[in-house]
């Protein structure tokens, strides 16, 4: 017995967005998050409202739980 086997969809639990609260204008920001590129990603992306550059985090746990973390540059 599984009872944890989801009967769709159920190999592809992962977040494949997440977001963040601009530093500098304050409003909240959706980025995709690519799970192929790794379970530690770093990079840096400008604000799409204010065009701020953040450095983005990115870390996928095992259970596909993303958390995603912004700093101002
Ligand atoms: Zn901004």
């Amino acid at each position: 017995m599984n009872d944890d086997e989801r009967p769709s969809d159920g190999a592809r639990d992962l977040d494949d967005q997440s977001s963040y609260v601009c530093r500098s204008c304050g409003e909240e920001i959706v980025v995709p998050i690519d799970p192929l590129a790794g379970a530690d990603q770093e990079y840096v992306e400008d604000c799409p409202v204010c065009c701020r550059p953040h450095v983005l985090r990115v870390r996928i746990s095992r259970d596909g739980r993303v958390d995603l973390t912004a700093e101002a540059e």
